[in-house]
C-alpha cells in the first residue's frame, strides 16, 4: 500500500493491484488509440409512442480491432476518470447531430428528436457548452432535435452552478432530459427548479412491472409527478408488452427498450424512419 505523506513516499508491492493499475493505463492508452484511429461507434436505439418511432439515443460503443464490439459500461468510467470522455463526449455529439440533421431533412416534422448522454466530468467543463454550440452550429441540425441526457446525481452535485450551465444550454436551443431517474436523489424541490423537459424512468424500475406492487407504486408516482410539473416522462428498459401495457395505462406513452428495438447502426436506425 502506499505509504501517504512524506515526499518520498514509496509502494510496496502489491501485485493485485499493481495488476488493476495497469488493465486502467492500458485501457486508457488503447481508448486515446480509439479515438485517434476513429474506432468509435455510435449506436441508436428506437424511441416510440404508440407504435411510432418519435426519437433515437445515441449509445457509444468501441470496436475493438482484437474484442469486437465493446459496450459503454467497459469504458466509460475509465474515459470518466482520465478525461478522455470529453472528446470521446464530443466525438457522439458531432455524429449525433450530423445523423440527426440527415433525419430531419428525410423526415422533417415526423424526424425523431436525437438524445445524447452528457457525463459529469463532461457537464462540468468549461468547453461544454461551446461544444454543443459548434456542434449544432457544424452539422446545421435544428437544436430542437437534439436533447441532451443529464443525469440527477450530476446536475445534484452542484445545483446553483448545473442550473446555469443547463439554461446556457437551453438558450441553444436543445431539449433536457433526465436520464435514470429515480436512482439518485430524486428531490422533488430541485426538480422543480431545474430547466428538464423530460424525465427518464430508469430501467431499474420497469423490469419487474407489472407484478412488482412497489415498483408499481414508483412509476404511477413518477409518472404524475412528472404530468404535474408539465414534463415529458419516457420509460427506458420496455421489453415485454405487458410492461408497455401497464405503462399506457399509467399514462406514460413515451417508451425505448429492447421490445421495440436494440441499439442498432445509423443505417439501420434510418431504415425506420417513415415505417410506421
Ligand atoms: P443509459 O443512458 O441509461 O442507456 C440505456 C442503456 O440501457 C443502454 O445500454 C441500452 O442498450 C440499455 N437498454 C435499452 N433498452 C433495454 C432493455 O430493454 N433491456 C435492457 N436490459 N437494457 C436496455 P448501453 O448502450 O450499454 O449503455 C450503458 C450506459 O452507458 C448508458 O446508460 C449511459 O449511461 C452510458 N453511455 C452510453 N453511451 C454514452 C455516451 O456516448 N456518453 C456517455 N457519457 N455515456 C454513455
Ligand atoms: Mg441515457
Ligand atoms: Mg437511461
Ligand atoms: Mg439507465
Amino acid at each position: 500500500a502506499a505509504k501517504a505523506g512524506g515526499r518520498n513516499a514509496v509502494c510496496t508491492f502489491d501485485p493485485q493491484m499493481q495488476a488493476s493499475l495497469s488493465t486502467r493505463a492500458d485501457v486508457e492508452s488503447e481508448l486515446r488509440a480509439a479515438l485517434r484511429d476513429d474506432q468509435l461507434r455510435v449506436y441508436f436505439q428506437p424511441q416510440v409512442q404508440g407504435g411510432r418511432l418519435i426519437g433515437a439515443e445515441a449509445l457509444v460503443r468501441w470496436e475493438h480491432p482484437q474484442r469486437g464490439l465493446v459496450g459503454p459500461a467497459e469504458f466509460i468510467p475509465v474515459a470518466e476518470e482520465s478525461g478522455l470522455i470529453v472528446p470521446i463526449g464530443e466525438r457522439v455529439l458531432e455524429v449525433a447531430c450530423i445523423w440527426a440533421q440527415r433525419w430531419q431533412v428525410l423526415g422533417g416534422a415526423q424526424a425523431p428528436v436525437v438524445a445524447v448522454n452528457v457525463s459529469a466530468r463532461q457537464f462540468r467543463a468549461a468547453t461544454f457548452v461551446p461544444s454543443v454550440a459548434a456542434a449544432l452550429a457544424q452539422s446545421g441540425v435544428d437544436p430542437g432535435r437534439i436533447k441532451l441526457e443529464l443525469t440527477e446525481t450530476v446536475v445534484l452535485e452542484n445545483v446553483d452552478d448545473s442550473i446555469a450551465r443547463m439554461q446556457a444550454l437551453k438558450a441553444l436551443g436543445v431539449g433536457l432530459s433526465m436520464d435514470d431517474f429515480g436512482t439518485g436523489y430524486s428531490s422533488l424541490t430541485y426538480l422543480k427548479r431545474l430547466p428538464v423537459d423530460q424525465i427518464k424512468i430508469d430501467r431499474s424500475f420497469v423490469r419487474d412491472l407489472p407484478d412488482d406492487q412497489n415498483d408499481a407504486v414508483i412509476v404511477r408516482a413518477i409518472i404524475a409527478m412528472a404530468a404535474s410539473l408539465g414534463l415529458e416522462v419516457l420509460a427506458e428498459g420496455v421489453e415485454t408488452s405487458a410492461q408497455q401495457a401497464f405503462l399506457e395505462a399509467a399514462g406514460c406513452v413515451r417508451m425505448q427498450g429492447y421490445l421495440h428495438g436494440r441499439p442498432m447502426p445509423p443505417e439501420a436506425l434510418e431504415a425506420l424512419l417513415g415505417s410506421d
